[in-house]
């Protein structure tokens, strides 16, 4: 958990199939973290209830929300649906003194990053193509054509790679799920994020 009156912000990031659902949920693990729910146009799938991963929202809702300027960021993607971080989320993580995690796309990450340059920015990615190629297939939910489109868009992302932080090469889902959970940790522990409670500890030396 954070001591200073903004959260601590982890944006995570990556290739769509790079597995970062499954790291975020390792970083959400770790008492005094908790996820930013995305507002999404896009239709619920089976497994998905409303309000634990997203707020699915029609198009109109989303527009008047981008209006009234209430997203960090928002992005559609694949040219299809729109995806959006309420700024309340900040809000939230500000009130209950938590980290706030982000799950989104790149375009999504370099818009928070360049409005929040404090958060920390984690790019997950897939050990190869190949790799990634062979992760999209398993989850059989693409036609050749998305699959090729997402793979060219894949390399078009890892070229923003220098946008980032961190990154996790997502080879090996224990040590990666451990290299989130230590890059969440030690952001709390930067001399930028403790100044605050350095300055009051000092105060007690009689400063
Ligand atoms: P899915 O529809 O498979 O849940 O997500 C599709 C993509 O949208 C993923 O890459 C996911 O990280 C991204 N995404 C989810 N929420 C947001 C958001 O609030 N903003 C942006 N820019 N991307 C998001």
């Amino acid at each position: 958990m954070s001591s200073s009156q903004e959260p601590l912000v982890l944006i995570v990031s990556g290739p769509s199939g790079s597995g970062k659902s499954t790291l975020v949920q390792r970083i959400l693990e770790l008492p005094g973290t908790m996820l930013s729910v995305s507002c999404t146009t896009r239709a619920p799938r089976k497994t998905e209830s409303a309000g634990k991963w997203y707020n699915f929202v029609s198009e109109e809702e989303f527009q008047r929300m981008v209006s009234a300027g209430e997203f960090l960021e928002y992005a559609q993607v694949f040219g299809k649906n729109w995806y959006g971080t309420p700024k309340k989320s900040l809000e939230e993580a500000a009130a209950q003194h938590k980290d706030l995690v982000l799950e989104i796309d790149v375009q999504g990450a370099l818009q928070a990053k360049r409005k929040l340059p404090k958060a920390v920015a984690v790019f997950v990615l897939p050990p190869s193509r190949q790799d990634l190629e062979r992760r999209i297939r398993e989850r059989g939910m693409d036609s050749e054509e998305e699959i090729r489109r997402r793979l060219e868009k894949s390399r078009q992302e890892i070229l923003n790679y220098d946008h980032y932080d961190f990154v996790i090469i997502n080879d090996d889902l224990e040590r990666a799920g451990r290299e989130a959970q230590a890059i969440a940790l030690g952001s709390r522990c930067s001399i930028g994020r403790q100044e605050a409670r350095i300055r009051e500890i000092l105060k007690s030396f009689g400063g």
